[in-house]
């Protein structure tokens, strides 16, 4: 979908500050980090939201990706949480699944 913005990412047509990649993902820092450590692990094929029927295999591979990006960032004793955001009430702005992985400081719950 030349039209999403993440589609596009994967494609490599738009610019991202890329960590990892493979056959199926590609997690990237987000652009407007809200802690020291924030990355996006997205699945390379378009799927909407987490309601969207989906691979559960590709699923369980962005968490294994999410937190092996925990790890690289050394955050994994510290402590980081992984946000997959779904429609509006949970406040969803990129309609292209993606998990957050978020650390380097302290997080509150419940969150906001
Ligand atoms: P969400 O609100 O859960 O849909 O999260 C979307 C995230 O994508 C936000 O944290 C944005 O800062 C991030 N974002 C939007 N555009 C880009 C981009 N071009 N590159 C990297 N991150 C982006
Ligand atoms: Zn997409």
């Amino acid at each position: 979908m030349t039209s999403c913005l993440f589609c596009r990412i994967a494609a490599g047509t738009l610019p991202a500050r890329i960590v990892h990649e493979d056959d199926r993902s590609v997690a990237f820092a987000d652009i407007n980090p809200k802690a020291p450590v924030h990355v996006l692990v997205i699945p390379r094929d378009h799927v909407a939201t987490l309601n969207e029927p989906a691979d559960e295999a590709l699923l369980g591979h962005l968490i294994a990706v999410a937190v092996r990006v925990a790890r690289d960032a050394g955050v994994d004793g510290s402590g980081y949480r992984l946000v997959v955001n779904t429609n509006g009430d949970a406040g969803q702005s990129v309609f292209h699944v993606h998990v957050h992985v978020l650390g380097g400081r302290p997080f509150g719950w419940p969150p906001g």
